[in-house]
């Protein structure tokens, strides 16, 4: 089986050890995704956030995933999209790496993503899929852990843009043979 696969769905339903929450820097619940995943897991779920203070931009912090069938959350905050030229390309990537550290440092051995930025916060799609897609990548070269990452699309239109995003970066990589 492919370490890395694209997918669409609703990543509240997710199978993954781990999924990634596209969160605010409050961690105290928003719209799109967050919103979702916090309907989703139940109110223990912002419980547990409060007691988290927050978590800066392109870091993240770990809960556990309650009502989900994920046993865990990574809630990373994404940058908001200013037109580029505000550094948001390295935070995004960050978003990713953190994530993957973290599940890494728990032993998660499965982790699903949505596309960070992509929804309220309007960083445009092919421009998030090419940064997100080098991020995972680049970590999956190096580490072991987690054995299977995907990113979920909530549409087939943003999948489309992943898959050719990825064909056309990542053509020559095999991500079973990382
Ligand atoms: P951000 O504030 O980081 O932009 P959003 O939640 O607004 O976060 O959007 C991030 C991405 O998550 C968007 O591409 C959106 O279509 C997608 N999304 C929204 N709900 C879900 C869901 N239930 N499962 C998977 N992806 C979702």
């Amino acid at each position: 089986m492919d370490r890395f696969s694209i997918v669409v769905g609703d990543i509240t339903e997710s199978d993954a050890e781990a999924i990634v929450n596209a969160a605010t820097e409050s961690l105290l619940g928003g719209s799109g995704v967050d919103g979702a995943i916090h309907h989703a897991a139940g109110p223990e779920l912002l419980a547990e956030c409060r007691t988290l203070h927050g978590c800066p931009t392109g870091q993240a912090k770990l809960t556990k995933g309650y009502r989900l069938k994920a046993s865990y959350i990574l809630h990373t905050p994404g940058p908001v999209w200013r037109g580029g030229q505000s550094g948001e390309a390295e935070k995004l990537a960050s978003c990713y790496r953190s994530c993957l550290q973290l599940a890494a440092d728990y032993g998660i051995r499965s982790v699903d993503f949505p596309c960070i930025s992509t929804g309220v916060f309007g960083y445009p799609a092919v421009q998030a899929a090419a940064v997100s897609l080098r991020a995972i990548m680049d970590f999956l070269r190096d580490h072991d852990t987690p054995r299977r990452v995907r990113v979920v699309c909530h549409t087939k239109d943003s999948a489309k843009i992943w898959r050719q995003t990825y064909n056309f970066w990542f053509a020559e990589t095999k991500a079973d043979r990382l």
